[in-house]
């Protein structure tokens, strides 16, 4: 039924008829009037200096040049994005059959500022029987995915000119730190220590930091924090604000950020910061969240605890955002997380998936160390990452100087169809050859099919290591 100019209707319109006159339309008279926007430049000049001092992540923009090449049909083994592929890794089928029958429900308003009372209570039992730690429910927030619990957290604790200590490989300090303003401490971790700090390598830079910012499973390595190495850095903390508290002064927060914390393997032993320090607990804020866990990047549904004297501060920062999730995923989740076996089914499947993954990744490198080639690999522990290194910066490889890890980056992208991330996109300034890895959107064939033309370039290597 078409409107006539009269307000009335016009029944009797044939669909092809009605078809033809709106695609004329669009030819020949598009609605609205086109807009100018003046030279960018001289727009963008005059936005605040925060905007202007925003970077553009560094992983989208390698994702743009595996695009270009994929575009031109060449083959790639796509290891840059920390996410999955659905048909490799599909969300729980209760999960999404959850979100439609919530939408048919209706339940499509605001959600409360710090998410539905059902899936806050559902995050309670969730991490007590993850983690035998148990929050009160207003120590519990509900985010849309992860990022906003982080922003919120660095908001809420750091003021303009505070110092942020985190380690480095990490994903994505600097960029938060950036965007509130405060001073950054990064601290590059060893690749003994798998690169992960350790109490020794943060404790010189303890007593002048507000926020020490830590992630375990970790986000590039794929490797974790042990519960002795985590007892010790939060007994540190401890005494440091017992120091503080002595002298009148503002405590050392920590941001624990457990977004992969579901995905840990080989039963190595992983803990909670509050599990190994339950006196720690009024300057621990955590998140977690669907995102990883349960492959549901896209979904939006994330989780803040901690202290509900600092939650409350973080839900009404968000609530002026507008960051919640959405209803029907905050439905869906609830029951999602209720559902104890069917947790147990999903994650079985899901760390087979990634180990074998992650397994061939890792063979296959040290298979070519153990053959000579100046290549080394960390095994990971968590996650969905792998930390690989090329050692070939400063040498050449089929007759080209590679000068940094972004030269070595691109080469092995171009020839060998191989594509990583290098550490420099996570805040490492070292030139080292170290890259993340990530297994997530492929396939076992897709990295078995890989090795032959890796070997290949590094066949090509020539120059002193
Ligand atoms: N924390 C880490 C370590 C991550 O790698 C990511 C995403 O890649 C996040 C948090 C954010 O997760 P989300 O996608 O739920 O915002």
């Amino acid at each position: 039924m078409i409107p006539n100019q009269k307000g009335t209707s016009i029944h009797k319109v044939t669909r092809s008829a009605t078809d033809r006159y709106l695609s004329a339309m669009t030819i020949i008279a598009p609605a609205g009037r086109g807009l100018t926007f003046g030279d960018p430049a001289t727009v963008d000049g005059g936005l605040s200096a925060l905007a202007r001092g925003l970077k553009g992540s560094e992983i989208l923009r390698i994702a743009a040049d595996v695009r270009a090449l994929l575009a031109e049909g060449r083959p790639v083994c796509n290891l840059t994005v920390g996410d999955f592929d659905p048909k490799q890794f599909p969300v729980p089928h209760g999960l999404r059959t959850g979100i439609q029958r919530a939408l048919d429900a209706g339940e499509t308003n605001y959600p409360p500022s710090d998410g539905l009372p059902s899936l806050r209570t559902a995050v309670v039992e969730y991490i007590a029987r993850e983690h035998g730690v148990r929050y009160p429910l207003d120590g519990v927030m509900i985010t849309s995915g992860g990022r906003p619990a982080i922003y919120a957290a660095f908001r809420c604790i750091l003021s303009p000119g505070d110092t942020v200590l985190y380690s480095v490989p990490s994903w994505n300090n600097d960029y938060y730190a950036m965007m509130v303003g405060a001073r950054e401490a990064p601290v590059p971790a060893r690749r003994e220590a798998g690169f992960m700090p350790t109490v020794d390598d943060l404790a010189p830079y303890l007593g002048s930091a507000t926020l020490l910012s830590l992630c375990s499973p970790n986000n590039p390595t794929g490797t974790l924090l042990s519960p002795e190495v985590l007892r010790g850095i939060m007994e540190a903390v401890v005494d440091e604000n017992a120091r503080r508290q002595a002298v009148g002064g503002r405590p050392l927060y920590v941001l624990y950020d457990l977004m992969y914390g579901a995905l840990v393997y080989d039963g190595a032993a992983h803990a909670h910061p509050l599990a190994v320090a339950p006196e720690a607990a009024p300057w621990v804020v955590t998140l977690d969240g669907i995102s990883k866990a349960f492959a549901a990047t896209g979904l939006r549904v994330g989780w803040a605890t901690g202290a509900p004297a600092v939650i409350s501060r973080m839900r009404d920062l968000l609530g002026h955002v507008g960051a919640w999730a959405p209803r029907p995923e905050q439905v869906a989740t609830a029951a999602l997380l209720r559902d104890v076996e069917g947790i147990t089914a999903y994650r079985a499947e899901m760390h087979r998936g990634l180990e074998a993954r992650l397994d061939a990744l890792y063979a296959g490198f040290m298979r070519l160390r153990s053959e000579g080639y100046p290549v080394d690999c960390v095994r990971p522990q968590g996650a969905m990452y792998l930390s690989l290194q090329l050692d070939l910066v400063g040498r050449s490889v089929g007759g080209v100087p590679i000068e940094n890890n972004e030269g070595l980056r691109k080469l092995m992208l171009e020839r060998a169809g191989l594509a990583v991330v290098p550490f420099q996109a996570f805040g490492l300034k070292a030139d080292t050859g170290w890259s993340r890895l990530s297994a997530g959107a492929v396939s076992v064939r897709d990295i078995e099919e890989c090795f032959p033309k890796v070997r290949e370039v590094l066949d090509t290597v020539s120059g002193e290591q």
